[in-house]
């Protein structure tokens, strides 16, 4: 799918304000918006490829960090709805969800719930999503609902997650003009890098225009079976991209596969698999990435 040209206009000259506005002013000045006091680095998971592992990557993500009791929040923008499923809240069994919230501009945490780890939250998706891309189409600041929503419970949290769709529409947009940094998962096979030029010139578009501060944060690995196969994408991705592929890797695991359907993240589910460890790997690389930049700032 190429990035929508409406959207590559609308997103020009998107006016901020308020904490938005602060949190863009930084970045572009090169100081990362997580190295002030009080703000979280909202780390926006996407890839407009499907079943490349973003849930799994963003509820797992999620529970490593809330493991290490990081206060995180997770936020489901995926009429799916599968990284609340996978917390053990199924989509038809919420009250509010992020639609109401893109939608009615009902403020972020009258939807939060908590999940059975202390430190994570999660602001879940429902059905109604799905009609949000059309319903967005003709509201005003329709990129920025979600970047205005999450600047009132920023203080909260540490880290704040955006699971995405596999589309690079009006949903995941949203999820890129609230985010700092942007986690790409990529699955380790044939046709592994489909889609992924897509998936940066639509950051290069947000950069460009509503959200100068954005970053990759990085590429994860997922799904690496033990053959010639994946480890030859892996090099080839290793090599073209470098430094921005994260070292850990996540190894197909059926116990990963397994969680959801029990609603609970790997760590609850079996903390001694090969697939937790490597997700609280991923955590501890990503919180040191994080630190170093706020260290820098
Ligand atoms: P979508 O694009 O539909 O949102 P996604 O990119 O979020 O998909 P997931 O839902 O995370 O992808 O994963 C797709 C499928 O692969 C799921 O059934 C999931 O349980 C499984 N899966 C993900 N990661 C792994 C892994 N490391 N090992 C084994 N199975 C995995
Ligand atoms: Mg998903």
């Amino acid at each position: 799918m190429n990035v929508d040209r409406s959207i590559a206009r609308s997103i020009k000259d998107l006016p901020a304000t308020g904490k938005v506005a602060r949190l863009r002013r930084t970045a572009a000045r090169g100081k990362p918006a997580h190295a002030e006091e009080n703000m979280p680095r909202i780390i926006t998971i996407a890839n407009q490829k499907g079943g490349v592992g973003k849930t799994t990557t963003a509820v797992n993500l999620a529970a490593s960090l809330a493991a290490a009791e990081r206060r995180t929040l997770l936020i489901d923008v995926d009429p799916q709805g599968n990284a609340g499923s996978g917390l053990g809240i199924p989509r038809d069994q919420v009250d509010g969800s992020v639609y109401e919230v893109l939608l009615d501009g009902r403020p972020l945490a009258e939807v939060v719930r908590r999940t059975e780890l202390k430190f994570l939250d999660l602001a879940p998706a429902s059905r109604h999503l799905v009609g949000a891309e059309l319903e967005l189409a003709g509201e005003q600041g329709r990129e920025s609902r979600l970047a205005q929503a999450v600047a009132g419970i920023a203080g909260d949290y540490e880290y704040i997650l955006i699971d995405c769709p596999p589309s690079l529409g009006l949903l995941t947009l949203n999820g890129l003009v609230a985010a700092q940094g942007v986690i790409i998962p990529i699955q380790c096979e044939y046709f592994a890098l489909e889609g992924l030029a897509d998936v940066l010139r639509t950051i290069d578009l947000v950069k460009g225009s509503a959200n100068p501060g954005l970053q990759v944060d990085g590429i994860v690995l997922t799904m690496h079976a033990p053959n010639n196969l994946a480890t030859q994408v892996e090099d080839e991705i290793r090599k073209h991209f470098k430094k921005e592929v994260f070292k850990t890797v996540i190894p197909r695991n059926v116990r990963l596969s397994e969680c959801p359907s029990h609603g609970k993240p790997i760590l609850l589910y079996d903390v001694a698999s090969k697939g937790c460890q490597s997700y609280l790997e991923l955590a501890r690389e990503v919180v040191r990435r994080v630190d170093r930049i706020g260290r820098a700032a």
